[in-house]
């Protein structure tokens, strides 16, 4: 059983958020060429705010919109439309999956003194679990911490972590118990920056071309050296042993929320894509006339649609407090794909255009194609997610359950 229909209150909300993104965050973006990013977005949040609109899926008693998740898909699907949306708003990544974390498991003195400035926007926060050692297989990472009285001591290094270089405060995973069970090894740091033992090496070139606005919005990813870095007990996160299950949880909703963001990214460039083949005439026909060019819109479209239900369908598991990891991968690989797809398309349909950065679709087409390596490369979902089908069929003797059958 499945149940699409949504709530007044929330497609009046949802359209709130629409106007939001197209009458103040698309058109503040060119303002970012000449006007202080920090006054365009103070000024984007303030708006967003006197609003009502702050932190959508962070309950009401923490100063957030309190959506559940079906609303909050629906936001999301809308804010990824500007690079400016979610950051108005105050749920861009990676500071959202961790405030969620810090929600979930952090203790009352945790939650006074590193949640409540970042859901306020005072400050940000980074996730460095990655190394050069371990990435898609987390348990390899080498990174250790020692117990030395009422501190923990951690030795290592880490990379890629995203937004480390506009971060005010770290969550870094460390090996405490060698000898546990293997996702029993890892515990959570929460570190605050700037921080003598948490040292930026670099922050890494990637294939998306470095500018200054773009390390302001959080955009880099750093190389990290950690030396003798102190963490007072009390900043543990989450209990010892803990750090890989609740690592988990946190990447569980940051990877939905990349797909959501890709479905309003998405539908931008096929928005883009069709103003554009509307007014462009080549040998003498619309390019909008032509059935090659209405077929690469078709399949853009298809991919949206197919997109959408994924996420609404798993919005409602999650509304009913179901599992979805099974969809969660799925969605996850499917829409890092839909994206390129789509963005590639409108690029294409743009020609020379495309590929100058008067639009948007250059820089989005370098940027999502981290999307099929970040959060578990797209080979380890589908790993696990064949894997599930084997075990559907070896328990029911259909596939079915694995492969979206509960919808029928
Ligand atoms: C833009 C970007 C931002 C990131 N942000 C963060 C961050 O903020 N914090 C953080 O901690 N990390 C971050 N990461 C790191 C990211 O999580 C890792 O890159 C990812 O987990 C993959 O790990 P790896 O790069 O070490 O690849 P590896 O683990 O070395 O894997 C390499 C490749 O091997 C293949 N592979 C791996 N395992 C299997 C398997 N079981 N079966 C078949 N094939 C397999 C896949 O094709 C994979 O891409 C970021 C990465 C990028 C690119």
């Amino acid at each position: 059983m499945i149940d699409f229909e949504i709530p007044q209150e929330t497609k009046a909300i949802r359209e709130k958020v629409r106007t939001f993104v197209q009458e103040h965050c698309i058109p503040a973006e060119a303002e970012l060429e000449n006007r202080a990013y920090e006054d365009v977005l103070a000024e984007l949040r303030s708006k967003a705010r006197s609003q009502g609109l702050w932190c959508p899926f962070i309950p009401e008693e923490y100063g957030g919109m309190g959506l559940r998740p079906l609303a909050n898909a629906l936001v999301q699907m809308e804010l990824g439309e500007s690079f400016l949306g979610a950051l108005s708003l105050n749920t861009q990544g990676p500071d959202d999956a961790t405030m969620l974390t810090l929600l979930e498991h952090g203790t009352d003195f945790q939650k006074e003194k590193f949640l409540k400035p970042l859901l306020e926007g005072q400050k940000r926060i980074c996730y460095s679990m990655t190394e050069k050692a371990a990435g898609a297989d987390a348990t390899g990472m080498q990174t250790r911490a020692i117990l030395d009285g009422d501190n923990w001591v951690l030795n290592g290094e880490k990379w890629f972590s995203s937004s480390a270089s506009v971060a005010d405060i770290a969550v870094v995973m460390a090996k405490t118990d060698p000898d546990a069970p293997r996702h029993q090894q890892y515990s959570t740091f929460i570190v605050e920056l700037p921080n003598p033992g948490y040292q930026i090496v670099r922050n890494i070139e990637t294939m998306t071309p470095h500018t200054p606005i773009g390390e302001k919005l959080g955009g880099t990813h750093s190389e990290i050296k950690i030396k003798d870095l102190m963490v007072p007990r009390e900043n543990i996160l989450g209990g010892q042993g803990k750090g890989f299950d609740m690592g988990q949880h946190r990447l569980a909703y940051g990877r939905l929320r990349h797909g959501m963001h890709n479905v309003a990214m998405a539908q931008r460039a096929l928005d883009l894509a069709a103003k554009h083949v509307t007014g462009r005439t080549t040998f003498g026909t619309r390019l909008a006339d032509r059935q090659g060019v209405q077929w690469m819109l078709a399949d853009c479209a298809s991919e949206l649609y197919m997109a959408r239900l994924m996420l609404l369908h798993i919005a409602y598991k999650a509304e009913k407090g179901m599992d979805m990891r099974q969809e969660n991968s799925i969605a996850k690989v499917f829409l890092a794909h839909m994206v390129h797809k789509v963005v590639d398309t409108a690029l294409q349909l743009h020609g020379a255009l495309g590929y100058s950065h008067d639009t948007p679709l250059a820089r989005w087409y370098t940027s999502i194609r981290s999307q099929r390596l970040v959060d578990g490369p797209d080979e380890v979902h589908r790993w696990r997610v064949g894997r599930n089908v084997v075990k559907a069929y070896e328990q029911f003797g259909t596939t079915a359950s694995a492969a979206g059958g509960d919808l029928l």
